[in-house]
């Protein structure tokens, strides 16, 4: 548990324009900032920021909150860690209350697998630089034109061909055995037997993999020797800190240039990124190995509006990009495809013939659709009706992902002019975007809300905007038995910060629940504050009244029920008497 003073800290010492700005472009609209909603697919920003109220709110879908949720939401952390992220950045010391022992594991579990991947990445590289064992691994290195400053750069390593020598290494670092299995540095032969463990990774060079914020969650290790029986890389299992498909190489390097150039170029390998990196080629991404993820798409969407993927050649570079396409295409990413001559990859092309033959190629890159009908007319497809009718069948779904338009249509009327086919015969073949969704979480995150009773939304606003309410509030009897959104409330009303601090409110706002802040995140609260107290008496007044009133109603309708007793209907009765004499009573505020 991080204390509440804390989180206000944190929340007062980032500024919410700052923080998302640092994300992606603001746009000054007189006293907000907007932009194009991050989380549901739009055309004209309802995105805004307001530095005054240092919140964020979305008119599109209901997004919103203050810099916490921001950063909760958009890198899908959670609450504990957004507030360490935010803290870390303004250098402010975190304060920490007991808490759930629960919670307090999971936390403690992943900071202890971070610090045991920066361990074991800080192991391999010394072992890459020093180890007489890693000579292989440094010619290796230095064939593919990695020098020891680049190895330094990327913290390139090499796991020894050792079943152990990891382990011994990481106990010697007081890692305990369940914590060396939970790292997915280590296997054993049974699941679960932590007696008996083994190195997931021996004899290989090792690149670490992180997260876009530059820590160490896995490994992706690649063979030395080409005669091997085994796999050519080996990557770290699922573990608590490492979901496959959800991390982008390089991106930690690589964010501010691909913001720049509002393009990614994609590349299949580790060593084909670190070699365009390197040669000054920076808006750079590598998926590692496999296609485009849902995740990565809408990872890389933050960054980028066009995707240029560069895989090999082969049937198999083809085959990834072919795959690669529906996530990306759904995430509105605009997808080239790159050729590069001879059989190249970015790393050998680079090598032979220097990065201005690798840019060359990429300004020659083409539009996936355009690129797919110039591959089947080289190969002759194009001439009978059978092979056009192919071609269009496999561009027909991923033509109807193209989320813009006016770009769809007109993709879509370059290729019937090309195959001589008319509009709706190609049409035929696509399916409604609707039904193509490529992964469920495409929706936007935020649909859920809350329903306030008019008076209740009154009270919150005037608890959150006034410390004389909230205190007010203290001394009434808890609002969770007046209305569905009492205890609401009641938490609104123990919350512990100054009046007319901004931050502070979205800080402690953030603690509730999502769902909760964004009913908050686009209130005006500078208007309710004329006496809230009276204000606030008033409307809490009329609740009770309501509450009275609903009871009186219950009693009737007890009342109308058949076989009552005499007896029973006369205490009915005096009980629907004493509460009209409240209600009465209660017309004037209560003290
Ligand atoms: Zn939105």
């Amino acid at each position: 548990m991080i204390s509440e003073e804390t989180i206000q800290r944190v929340a007062e010492a980032n500024d919410i324009v700052d923080v998302i700005g640092s994300y992606f472009p603001l746009k000054r609209a007189g006293s907000s900032f907007r932009a194009i909603c991050p989380f549901h697919r739009e055309k004209s920003p309802s995105f805004h920021v307001n530095p005054a109220r240092q919140s964020y709110h979305c008119f599109g879908c209901g997004a919103g909150g203050g810099v916490l949720r921001f950063v909760m939401d958009y890198e899908h952390l959670d609450f504990p860690t957004a507030v360490r992220r935010l803290a870390q950045r303004a250098g402010v010391p975190i304060i920490e209350e007991a808490g759930g022992a629960d919670e307090d594991r999971q936390r403690g579990l992943r900071q202890r697998l971070l610090a045991l991947h920066a361990e074991a990445s800080g192991w391999f590289h010394s072992n890459l630089l020093k180890s007489p064992a890693a000579s292989r691994a440094r010619d290796y290195l230095k064939s593919r034109g990695i020098t020891g400053d680049i190895a330094r750069s990327w913290q390139l390593g090499y796991a020894p061909d050792s079943w152990d020598a990891l382990l011994v290494f990481l106990e010697g670092r007081k890692f305990s055995q369940e914590e060396i299995a939970r790292s997915g540095l280590a296997s054993s032969k049974e699941e679960g037997d932590q007696g008996n463990l083994y190195s997931r990774f021996r004899d290989r060079v090792m690149f670490p993999i992180r997260n876009d914020y530059g820590e160490v969650v896995a490994f992706s290790g690649r063979v030395l020797d080409p005669e091997a029986k085994t796999a050519k890389y080996v990557n770290s299992p699922e573990t608590p800190l490492f979901t496959k498909g959800r991390v982008l190489y390089g991106l930690d390097k690589t964010k501010r240039d691909l913001i720049e150039k509002n393009t990614a170029i994609v590349c299949e390998g580790q060593l084909d990124l670190i070699s365009a990196y390197e040669a000054g080629i920076r808006n750079v991404i590598a998926p590692q190995g496999t296609a485009f993820t849902g995740d990565q798409a809408r990872l890389l969407r933050r960054f980028v509006e066009t995707v240029l993927l560069c895989f090999d050649s082969d049937n198999a570079g083809q085959q990834a990009a072919g795959r690669s396409l529906p996530a990306l295409l759904g995430q509105g990413l605009a997808v080239k495809v790159v050729e590069l001559p001879g059989g190249e990859d970015p790393d050998s092309l680079i090598r032979k013939r220097g990065p201005e033959a690798f840019l060359e190629a990429v300004s020659r890159a083409k539009d996936f659709f355009d690129h797919a009908t110039d591959k089947a007319e080289a190969a002759g497809e194009l001439a009978d009706p059978a092979g056009k009718s192919r071609l269009v069948r496999r561009l027909g779904p991923p033509l109807a992902l193209i989320q813009d338009a006016a770009l769809r249509e007109s993709v879509l009327g370059r290729l019937a002019t090309r195959l001589a086919l008319p509009h709706a015969t190609i049409r035929a073949v696509m399916k409604p975007p609707a039904s193509q969704e490529t992964s469920g979480d495409d929706q936007p995150v935020v649909v859920e809300t809350i329903t306030f009773s008019p008076g209740m939304r009154i009270l919150c606003q005037l608890a959150l905007g006034s410390r004389e309410v909230r205190e007010w509030l203290r001394a009434q009897e808890p609002a969770a038995g007046l209305d569905p959104q009492g205890g609401l409330l009641d938490k609104i009303a123990r919350a512990d910060y100054e009046d007319g601090n901004p931050a502070a409110m979205t800080g402690f706002l953030s603690t509730l629940g999502g769902i909760e802040e964004r009913a908050f995140s686009s209130l005006d609260l500078s208007r309710m504050l004329i006496d809230p107290l009276a204000r606030a008496r008033e409307t809490w007044a009329g609740l009770i009244t309501q509450k009275l009133l609903q009871e009186v109603e219950g009693l009737k309708n007890k009342l109308a029920r058949p076989g009552l007793s005499a007896e029973e209907r006369v205490k009915i009765q005096k009980q629907i008497l004493d509460l009209k004499i409240r209600v009465s009573d209660g017309s004037r505020p209560f003290q």
